[in-house]
């Protein structure tokens, strides 16, 4: 009898502790990147991941294309191409990308917001964070007085640096317009990997404009934020990324080029 309570007492021990968990499903999407900032900034502009491979990864994110032909927008799981003319395109699936970041996004907290500009919305989202230390995808949409992006232009082979493209970037103002801010915070630690702080794009709800965001100013909107816990990061085949060199700290550079 003492043996048989003692083995129903180990299955309610094994069931309870091998059981199902809590879910934390708030934080189970990956944050996906291709290659690294650092290569980027050295000319790496060619790329072996397709946006039909990115689409496997997530609906949400930004990033570029090979040959640096524009700014990439995720939204939704639409692709766009904001190329150098300003103009909004819908790349091919079978597109490929140098460097891109993308995620399932699936937002934990979201509030209306009025009145903000890119210092007072960096402001905001710091205090609005559990910790600097994790990745947050960002989402910021609504009516905007004003939109300043940039794009970057198409470049042939031997590649420039990107700081030596982003010195002649086209860059547009936007004005009286409606439309979604994506994008991502990345801590401290990715520095190298990845734009550390803020780095978002934005795209106009009519896919007329957009780009890489430089400044805005929000009358009202909705601000939509979700923290990602998990990161995996996928490399170019390419001789260009194989010879890199990564000892040099390009991190001014890094500011220089996204502001
Ligand atoms: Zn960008």
């Amino acid at each position: 009898m003492r043996i048989r309570r003692e083995i129903i007492g180990l299955f309610v021990w094994i069931f309870v502790g091998c059981g199902p968990q809590p879910s934390n499903q708030v934080h189970e999407q990956t944050l996906f990147q291709v290659s690294t900032i650092d290569a980027l900034m050295q000319g790496v502009y060619d790329g072996n991941t397709t946006l039909s491979e990115l689409s496997q990864k997530g609906d949400f994110g930004i990033g570029t294309f090979n040959a640096l032909d524009g700014e990439m927008v995720l939204e939704n799981g639409q692709f766009f191409q904001v190329k150098s003319d300003g103009k909004v395109y819908r790349p091919s699936i079978e597109s490929l990308t140098p460097f891109a970041s993308v995620v399932k996004f699936v937002p934990e907290d979201s509030m209306k917001v009025t009145d903000l500009d890119f210092p007072k919305f960096q402001h905001l989202v710091d205090s609005l964070m559990k910790s600097p230390n994790y990745f947050y995808a960002i989402r910021l949409e609504g009516e905007f007085e004003s939109v300043h992006t940039r794009s970057v232009p198409s470049q042939q082979k031997p590649y420039p640096e990107l700081i030596v493209v982003t010195r002649q970037q086209p860059e547009f103002n936007i004005s009286e317009t409606k439309g979604k801010l994506t994008g991502f915070f990345c801590p401290e630690f990715v520095k190298g990997i990845n734009i550390t702080g803020y780095h978002l794009h934005f795209l106009s709800d009519d896919k007329s404009s957009g780009g890489h965001l430089l400044g805005f100013q929000l009358k009202s909107g909705m601000l939509k934020l979700d923290r990602i816990h998990k990161f995996e990061m996928q490399l170019p085949e390419s001789g260009d990324f194989q010879s890199s060199e990564f000892k040099t700290d390009r991190s001014e550079q890094v500011k220089e080029v996204e502001n």
